[in-house]
């Protein structure tokens, strides 16, 4: 084999992954110990040999999960949309870095234009975006912008010898606002998380507490994370009751959509659940989740303030790579945490091109149709029940036990069955110490029979294992 056939070769190979991902079972599972063996890492170093190299393709194609797998209800994400995985492959092979136009002029203007219509879609008049690593990395840079500009002198003086600054987001909150406040140095115990109400939103009478007590003890409310879409639950934190709070007290308001964020993409959707998203000062949203672009795929809006990425990001002297020289900064890495940046925007680019923003909306009205049709089975199986109402996207049920059975213990053995016999790998989570499993539908070829399917699959072994318990 010479290295002109091997496109050709591998090309041919993942289609048939492709497929074939829907059949059988979604993985062929083994315990670490075993797959270790099974894959013999030690084997075959350095023997520039092709027919190795396809060797560990097949083995990692063989005992990866297949996320096209109707059975693969885990994630938020699942087999990837084919447009997009063009521009992965197209980037792949045209490997660059999107920091800089010279290097990278065409990811550099497609960048930009997508930004810009995200910017029109969401309502933002005069804001900037960026494409981050993650919405953890969004949450993190609206954090680090809402630092920055609570107290300007920050960014060069650092923390030391200031009032305190304190953060607020929900209790549901995603764990990532955890990770930004011990990044930006202000510390886990100054992310004040506010209890939900019933709806598992953020309760915003508790909010206008924490923000009045802070504030009367010197502390200084810097930032408040609302959630569109809470990961375990699909709560929308509501964003009038926020941007009421916003003019009375001087926090930034960032919203975290990386899960529910795509409703902006609907018309009605956004209006429905996100109504004033326009007027908050940040917004990240993932399309590697409910769009189903490659991973990774993320956009954070900042929204009224020109430059606020450079004046947040930029620092040190990088003369040697961006052109200050130009009138026009068109350098992307300028403004950017990161130096090298990978190309996610082609597969973006493609995606938007082949399926249109009404595309897209028709698919997140779909799962949400989806959604409330797994709900109602849940609701008229007689071994099934919700362990809390469904607020969006996110099914949160659990299997019944009799009494003398502890319904997490069951449950979670439940779920290990279905994944270790590659039948299913649905979500787990706690809501108030009850586990639940989360159904969450991102496959755009699930429909009402897949959903019939997978329930039917889980009770048929739920029965046994009850069986098998009472025995
Ligand atoms: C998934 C998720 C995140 C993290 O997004 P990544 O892109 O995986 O970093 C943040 N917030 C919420 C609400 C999420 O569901």
């Amino acid at each position: 084999m010479d290295a002109d056939t091997i496109l050709p070769n591998l090309l041919g190979r993942l289609e048939k992954y492709r497929q074939t991902q829907t059949q059988g079972t979604f993985v062929d599972y083994h315990h670490p110990e075993d797959l270790k063996e099974l894959l013999a890492l030690d084997d075959h170093e350095g023997t520039r040999d092709w027919q190795h190299i396809f060797e560990w393709v097949e083995k990692y194609l063989n005992y990866s999960v297949k996320t096209g797998h109707p059975g693969f209800v885990n994630r938020m994400w699942t087999e990837a949309n084919l447009p997009s995985i063009v521009g992965e492959i197209v980037a792949a092979v045209a490997n660059t870095s999107a920091c800089t136009y010279e290097a990278a002029p065409v990811a550099t203007l497609v960048e930009k234009y997508m930004i810009a219509q995200m910017l029109d879609m969401v309502g933002f008049e005069s804001g900037e975006g960026q494409m981050t690593t993650g919405s953890s990395n969004g949450n993190m840079i609206a954090m680090l912008a809402a630092r920055n500009s609570a107290d300007a002198k920050i960014k060069s003086e650092g923390l030391f010898g200031r009032p305190a600054l304190f953060a607020f987001v929900s209790a549901d909150a995603h764990y990532s606002m955890d990770k930004a406040a011990n990044i930006i140095g202000i510390g886990l115990d100054h992310l004040v998380k506010i209890p939900v109400n019933a709806d598992g939103a953020l309760d915003c009478a508790v909010l206008e507490k924490a923000l009045a007590d802070v504030m009367e003890h010197g502390g200084i409310p810097f930032f408040v994370g609302g959630t569109a879409g809470t990961t375990v639950r699909g709560a929308y934190d509501s964003i009038a009751r926020l941007l009421a709070l916003r003019s009375r007290y001087p926090f930034w308001l960032h919203i975290d959509g990386a899960w529910g964020g795509s409703v902006v993409l609907s018309q009605t959707l956004k209006k429905a659940y996100m109504p004033g998203i326009e007027q908050v000062d940040s917004f990240t949203w993932d399309f590697h989740k409910m769009l189903g672009v490659n991973l990774m795929a993320n956009v954070l809006l900042i929204n009224n303030r020109p430059n606020e990425f450079a004046r947040v990001c930029g620092a040190g002297d990088n003369s040697y790579i961006f052109q200050q020289e130009q009138a026009e900064a068109v350098d992307l890495g300028s403004s950017s945490l990161q130096c090298g940046r990978r190309v996610d925007s082609l597969k973006w680019f493609l995606d938007w091109k082949f399926y249109g923003r009404r595309g897209y909306a028709d698919r997140v009205e779909r799962f949400l149709d989806l959604c409330a049709y797994a709900e109602k089975v849940v609701n008229n199986a007689p071994d099934l029940e919700m362990v809390v109402p469904r607020k969006s996207f996110n099914v949160c049920f659990r299997f019944k036990t009799p009494g003398h059975i502890d319904a997490n213990v069951f449950n979670l053995a439940l779920r290990t069955a279905l994944h270790q016999e590659g039948l299913a790998l649905v979500g787990k989570a706690y809501v108030n110490d009850i586990l639940v499993l989360r159904l969450l539908i991102t496959n755009p070829a699930f429909n009402e029979s897949a959903v019939e399917q997978f329930f039917d699959t889980l009770v048929e072994k739920g029965k046994t294992l009850l069986q098998r318990h009472g025995s």
